[in-house]
């Protein structure tokens, strides 16, 4: 038994009514056991964190990210989609071993839960996925991984990222054995098929069908990128979303990143399929792809939720920067009140754990739930005076403003500082792996 109390924050439930209570957020062995008051501890094992000056929230959900690439910050700037694939990312993805791909994940766990994001849905590459998990696991993060699917023959996919249908979908079937449900349920597999021109219709095919068998998630890329667009015209004769579902692929266990470019018809099967989106701002804007219409897709009554995509084309993993974003990007076109603040705070938490399948026990402050809570200080300079917290969540706080973090009831940051792994050998390890793989 272990007990973790957030004492004394002002706490933002997320709950059906958007309640904003004063008080504790208790943990009792990963279960959330009380949501404001005053709460005594049950057992002599608790530790106590003070929250006074900070607001208390569930962890940011980041719905789609790729911790495999964060060695390639800042090395792939000012490129559009294709050609940022095409130049970068695939020759880096292609030279990647084990011991980069890990110190790669390891950098992006420490610097998401330092951020205050205690879930994410993670795209990997083709090999090295088992690095992935293990950084993961030792972090303690709650991450929903996948193997990156690549079986098209493609003269553009570089040969370390080519593999047969059948290797694609054992090595699937492998992760699945031997990762989903880990660590206490904390670390669970999603197929990712990379977006449909690198799979073949037959793989795409089976994606759909062994999810369903299986009861995993699928996590993929659609409608970008105009480019991206017309080739998937030119092979399928019709548009992602509806190449999605052809095959199988669409339903509330599909999360795909992006959908900048839909069509009506789009946006309707995507809400009538359960499915959900990732937006990914920051993302979107630097490699010039455009901008989701996120209010038609939520009109629509399509469930969102938002990432930072990987730190190539961002260049941060940082969810209060792509919160910010989200909230003011929609302002251009839908006028002030496309996206208010609470509704970009919800999207944030708990559309990102619907988006991991995770509704049910993460994404708000209610009893029962899984105990994936985060202190954020809003005393700094930046964010006083705090006229309401969801302002200051949405427009304000920075990821280096998260004081206490918890995940499944477990403290993993503490004053600012990261309890699991040692932060300055992930440094010196991500330094060195990146010097190596781009000498
Ligand atoms: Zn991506």
């Amino acid at each position: 038994m272990s007990e973790v109390i957030f004492r004394n924050g002002t706490i933002l439930t997320i709950d059906a009514d958007h309640r904003v209570l004063a008080g504790d957020v208790a943990c009792l062995d990963g279960v959330i056991t009380q949501v404001g008051g005053t709460y005594t501890p049950q057992t002599h094992d608790y530790q106590i964190v003070d929250c006074a000056g900070c607001i208390v929230m569930p962890g940011l959900v980041q719905a789609h990210v790729h911790t495999c690439q964060t060695l390639a910050r800042g090395r792939a700037d000012d490129l559009e989609l294709l050609d940022w694939l095409r130049q970068v990312i695939w020759p880096y993805e292609a030279a990647l071993d084990a011991e980069a791909a890990g110190a790669s994940a390891e950098l992006a766990c420490a610097e998401l839960l330092l951020g205050g994001t205690t879930s994410i849905l993670d795209m990997g590459t083709v090999h090295h996925t088992d690095a992935i998990f293990d950084a993961a696991e030792r972090a303690g993060i709650r991450a929903t991984i996948g193997k990156a699917m690549m079986d098209a023959a493609d003269p553009q996919i570089p040969v370390g990222l080519r593999e047969s249908t059948r290797a694609s979908l054992d090595e699937s079937a492998r992760l699945i054995e031997r990762w989903h449900g880990g660590a206490g349920g904390r670390l669970r597999y999603a197929y990712a098929p990379r977006f449909v021109l690198s799979c073949t219709d037959e793989l795409l095919r089976e994606v759909g069908v062994q999810a369903r068998a299986r009861g995993v998630r699928i996590h993929t890329h659609a409608s970008e990128n105009h480019g991206e667009i017309a080739l998937v015209r030119e092979r399928f004769g019709t548009d992602n979303v509806l190449v999605l579902d052809q095959l199988g692929l669409l339903g509330e266990h599909c999360t795909i990143a992006h959908c900048i470019h839909l069509s009506g018809p789009e946006r309707r099967l995507l809400a009538e399929r359960g499915a959900h989106v990732c937006h990914c701002p920051s993302s979107n804007l630097k490699l010039a792809s455009g901008i989701c219409d996120v209010p038609a897709l939520i009109a629509a009554g399509v469930s969102v939720a938002i990432g930072a995509d990987g730190a190539p084309c961002n260049n941060n993993l940082d969810g209060f920067l792509e919160l910010r974003l989200a909230a003011l990007l929609h302002k251009q076109r839908g006028g002030p009140r496309a996206l208010p603040a609470p509704e970009v705070v919800r999207l944030a938490t708990l559309g990102g754990a619907a988006a991991v399948g995770l509704a049910d026990r993460i994404g708000s402050l209610e009893l029962g739930k899984r105990g994936d809570v985060i202190a954020v200080d809003v005393t700094p300079l930046h964010t006083i005076p705090t006229a309401s917290p969801w302002s200051a969540i949405t427009y304000a706080a920075k990821a280096c403003d998260v004081r206490h973090v918890a995940v499944d009831g477990a403290l993993v940051v503490r004053d600012a500082e990261l309890l699991t792994v040692d932060v300055a050998q992930i440094q010196d390890r991500a330094v060195r792996s990146a010097h190596r793989m781009f000498r």
